[in-house]
């Protein structure tokens, strides 16, 4: 997943580079949305020295508690099921029973779920833009995921629309289960998101190598990540 992530990146850029002027592709305020450019790298943290503290709190919360059986996993398995079905009426009703019963498990409320076709565009400033995979609203606790590419309008992988959900749905329990007043792309959300990705999936959680940026950001090092060393 990730490596094919890292490869289509410069692509993007390339190809979106002209793309300038579509305000209706805008993300909405407050939705937390995921993208490739922004996927793996975390935000800056918050200057406000309260805020500083709820960032830094999210940031080293590495882990996430898990069912002790296969309850995500086997609903994992009906999502990639009804993604080969290729429609989003199919898809949507098997996501929400996902979504139910992770709630369930991590006692919040569960999140509303709105399964869409194309991936919107999103542009950002200098010119180049991104494919919108998933957000997430606080106010409304609505996720929606995208499940065709934004060109070719390709049926997502399962391993890409699976990760979206369960990354939007760490965005929900930031907010519904942590209590954070933010719901921050930390090091440590990724690292929660990653334990419920690959626990639904039914992969081996990978250790996570970070890399430092100046300004204080994170992104992750893919080459170590895959080596595990
Ligand atoms: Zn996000």
């Amino acid at each position: 997943m990730p490596a094919v992530r890292r490869a289509k990146r410069p692509q993007y850029a390339r190809l979106f580079t002209l793309v300038r002027t579509p305000l209706a592709f805008l993300p909405l305020a407050n939705i937390r949305g995921w993208s490739h450019h922004d996927q793996m790298l975390t935000e800056r943290a918050p200057r406000n020295a309260a805020l500083r503290a709820e960032f830094q709190r999210s940031d080293l919360l590495a882990s996430l508690p898990l069912p002790p059986d296969n309850r995500f996993h086997e609903l994992a398995k009906s999502i990639a099921s009804a993604l080969e079905a290729e429609t989003t009426a199919g898809i949507q009703p098997v996501c929400a029973e996902f979504l139910s019963v992770a709630a369930g498990f991590y006692g919040v409320e569960k999140p509303g779920i709105r399964v869409l076709a194309a991936r919107p565009i999103r542009v950002r400033e200098g010119g180049w833009a991104s494919e919108l995979f998933g957000d997430y609203s606080p106010e409304s606790l609505q996720i929606r995921v995208w499940m065709r590419t934004a060109v070719r309008k390709e049926v997502t992988s399962f391993g890409t629309f699976l990760s979206t959900l369960c990354h939007e749905f760490c965005h929900h329990l930031d907010y519904q289960r942590f209590k954070f007043k933010d719901s921050w792309h930390t090091r440590g959300f990724y690292e929660r998101t990653a334990v419920l990705y690959h626990h639904a999936r039914g992969t081996p959680v990978k250790r996570l190598f970070w890399v430092q940026m100046r300004g204080g950001q994170w992104r992750i090092d893919w080459p170590r990540t895959q080596r595990g060393t």
